[in-house]
């Protein structure tokens, strides 16, 4: 089976209220997350799942505290691996929210993948996720023609990177099955979002339904051995192999796993 390198490229962070993340727990918190997309590459290709923020002020201004630092745009993080925009050939998006898919028409090359459902909810979600929604995914040159919106489960991009529905978060959220050196490895995209996730379990929060939320966790479970959540705090910036295994539920918390989220947000 073939295998990828993934690198964790990091474009920066939010401030948000802990339950977001967390179902039922994390009321009277804020922590700190960054935001991470993962660059893929193996079989000659040139991979990216999730393109990040691009407007920081206007998220900052109207939704959450939102920041960035001068080497977390995605053309600085790209050229951190030697990669230019350009040489994105398949962006994979697990959803379409802002700070996993605002990055896209910056990809003029890619050809983009994403699923039907999340697709079509996008133009019609619920109430609480409409800001979330509120930007271009499409413009001029990227049009509906440069996405493959998959209707099936199990769907193989490519040998060895395998598309899992995972929806929850959000209807039809979509997460990503690596094979790697180490493994397979889970690129969970928001169905999982902080190592609790699974230890807990606890499904996001921010949710169109938290029972299919809890069934995507035991489907990430099922699917790898390794996750990638793309706001995990403890990942280190650029860090290409040992993503953490997935968590058994009931374990104890990882040593200074609490520890390490701060409980507030930079600014309000
Ligand atoms: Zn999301």
């Amino acid at each position: 089976m073939q295998e990828y390198k993934v690198t964790a490229l990091k474009l920066g962070s939010l401030g948000v209220p802990k339950a977001a993340m967390t179902y039922m727990s994390g009321f009277d918190k804020s922590i700190n997350l960054p935001v991470w997309a993962a660059a893929v590459e193996g079989n000659g290709v040139k991979m990216l799942i999730d393109t990040g923020i691009r407007d920081h002020d206007k998220w900052d201004r109207e939704l959450n505290p939102c920041w960035r630092e001068k080497d977390e745009s995605i053309e600085a993080a790209l050229s951190e691996i030697g990669w230019a925009l350009s040489d994105v050939d398949i962006v994979i998006n697990s959803h379409l929210h802002y700070d996993h898919a605002e990055n896209n028409t910056s990809f003029r090359n890619a050809q983009f993948v994403v699923s039907r459902v999340e697709w079509e909810y996008a133009k019609n979600p619920i109430p609480s996720q409409v800001k979330l929604y509120d930007f271009e995914w499409t413009d001029e040159a990227i049009t509906q023609l440069n996405y493959t919106l998959v209707s099936v489960d199990d769907y193989d991009v490519l040998p060895g990177i395998r598309l899992i529905q995972t929806p929850g978060h959000s209807k039809g959220h979509q997460s990503v099955v690596v094979n790697t050196s180490q493994g397979l490895l889970c690129v969970a995209g928001d169905a999982a979002c902080l190592p609790e996730s699974f230890w807990r379990p606890s499904p996001p929060g921010g949710a169109t339904s938290i029972e299919e939320g809890f069934a995507s966790l035991e489907r990430i479970r099922n699917s790898a051995a390794r996750v990638l959540m793309n706001h995990d705090p403890n990942l280190a910036k650029y860090q290409d192999s040992d993503y953490p295994l997935i968590p058994a539920v009931g374990s104890d918390p990882l040593p200074g796993e609490l520890e390490t989220i701060p409980d507030r947000a930079p600014h309000s």
